[in-house]
């Protein structure tokens, strides 16, 4: 039998807990035998449940888990080549850092001589050379979280298994503990698996990156490929600083946003189709806005500067400066840079073809399974919503219909009594002119919103949509040919 190119293979595995919710949906994911993988999300996205199969500590409900090219999905943790270190380092606090790091091999009645080299090995792998003889709570985090990894592989297994480990150390002592984790994972050439929900800390540390929300894997790829080709917001958002707006891809190599067209260098998203783009706020150019742009001396000249904009705020992060600049057709852009441009300063901007990220977009209205009703109502999500009599009157009552709303055109409410629904605004994106949230209904469904008020993570809604708004196409027919009744 071929032996398997990868030592993990996560297939279609989904995970439903009692209560009916999916941690997991889908996931799929191959390890090359020797790689740093990290899995990174927000909390509650599922990294500790995808760790916790891939270790046995829990079983997926669907798909299967393969290592070393054989089926480990249903074998009890201490069967698999695989050892984990958890956030809270769990060591016994009664016994020594010696006999805490050699516990294991202990149970398993092995030689005394060779725990004893096994344990100065392990020890020494982690920098903890002469603590042996040390009580565990007389040391700091650090040095606890470091014996629970010389514990972690003494087995010397195949798969490390790191859920946030890192996690309760300060920010010190954990950009510290990163670049020796590092060394460590090169030094003992196994392959690691690590769960964070810090993505600097996932860009510094791993070969590959896993981007997961909501149980689903977002993008896989090395971290210049999730910073710099973010496949859609959510990735863009989470990762890094970011300025997303709503763009046109016009043609092949040209895209519109802030109202004027921009060279780029993406292709194959077709004509005028609408896109999201995203430019990081370093890769903007930024100056001072000279007499030639006022139009004082060099008329005919045309403008080197691609926007023209003030500066509304900036603040110096250390190294940089960050910017906030309202251009003048209206758009907020974020700009980094090492000079600082006062509030009030008239600035041109600039961006690079390659600098320019398009995406395309994940969806471009709200849309929903709907019914018609009598007296020019239809349901959908559950609940009635009036339409006007023409449009219900092309419909017969009963039939089932495809229901869209803009998102521009779905309205607010703060009290929640006053929404046909009720919801709560769980993830903001802010696109330069607008807000672009996704309400989720007390039923679990999305719904997204465009708008210029400002919401908070969190916040509970009432949900209206104006009659005139809902547009409603017939079920048989195929996008494209819709036409709206
Ligand atoms: P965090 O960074 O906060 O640890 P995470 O990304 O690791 O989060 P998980 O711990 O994998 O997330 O949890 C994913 C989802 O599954 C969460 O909504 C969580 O509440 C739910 N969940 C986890 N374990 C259980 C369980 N035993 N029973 C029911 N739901 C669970």
């Amino acid at each position: 039998m071929q032996k398997s190119d990868f030592i993990i293979e996560v297939n279609h595995v989904s995970k439903q807990f009692e209560d009916g919710k999916f941690a997991l949906d889908d996931v799929s994911l191959q390890i090359k035998k020797g790689e740093f993988v990290t899995i990174l999300g927000p909390s509650g996205c599922g990294k500790t449940t995808l760790l916790r199969c891939i270790a046995g500590f829990q079983v997926a409900t669907e798909g299967d888990i393969l290592l070393n090219g054989e089926d480990v999905t249903q074998m009890p943790p201490h069967l698999r080549d695989v050892n984990t270190v958890f956030q809270k380092y769990a060591l016994f606090p009664h016994l020594n850092v010696f006999d805490n790091v050699a516990f294991g091999l202990k149970l398993k009645k092995i030689d005394k001589k060779v725990i004893e080299k096994k344990v100065k090995q392990a020890l020494k792998t982690v920098g903890m050379t002469d603590y042996e003889y040390r009580d565990v709570d007389s040391l700091s985090g650090g040095q606890q979280q470091r014996v629970a990894i010389a514990r972690a592989i003494i087995n010397e297994p195949e798969v490390l298994l790191l859920d946030e480990p890192l996690a309760a150390l300060d920010l010190k002592m954990r950009k510290d503990m990163q670049m020796e984790l590092r060394e460590m994972h090169k030094k003992l050439g196994i392959t690691f698996i690590y769960v964070t929900h810090d993505q600097e800390e996932a860009l510094t540390l791993s070969d590959r990156v896993v981007v997961m929300r909501e149980g689903k894997i977002q993008q896989i790829g090395t971290p210049t490929d999730v910073y710099n080709e973010p496949q859609n917001c959510f990735v863009a958002d989470f990762i890094g600083e970011s300025n997303i707006l709503d763009a046109t891809m016009v043609k092949d190599g040209v895209v519109n946003f802030c109202e004027k067209d921009f060279e780029c260098v993406d292709k194959g998203f077709g004509e005028d189709q609408e896109v999201d783009v995203v430019i990081r706020p370093e890769d903007i150019y930024i100056g001072r806005l000279g007499d030639e742009a006022k139009g004082k001396e060099a008329k005919g000249k045309e403008s080197p500067w691609q926007l023209h904009g003030e500066v509304q705020s900036c603040i110096f992060k250390g190294v940089h400066y960050e910017m906030t600049v309202l251009t003048d057709n209206g758009y907020e852009l974020m700009i980094q840079d090492y000079h600082v441009f006062e509030p009030g300063t008239k600035v041109g901007l600039l961006v690079k073809p390659e600098d320019i990220q398009v995406m395309k977009k994940e969806r471009l209205c709200n849309t929903f399974d709907g019914e018609v009703l009598e007296d020019n109502r239809v349901r959908f999500l559950d609940e009635e919503w009036d339409i006007p009599e023409r449009v219900a009157e092309r419909f017969a009552v009963g039939e089932e219909v495809e229901v869209e709303v803009d998102f521009n055109r779905v309205n607010l409410q703060d009290d929640e009594e006053d929404g046909i629904l009720c919801g709560e605004v769980y993830f903001i994106l802010y696109k330069g002119d607008h807000y672009h949230l996704t309400v989720r209904t007390d039923d679990g469904d999305d719904i997204y919103v465009d708008t210029n008020d400002v919401w908070d993570d969190g916040d509970r809604v009432g949900i209206r949509v104006a009659p005139s708004y809902i547009r409603l196409y017939k079920k048989s027919q195929e996008s494209g040919t819709k036409n709206q009744d």
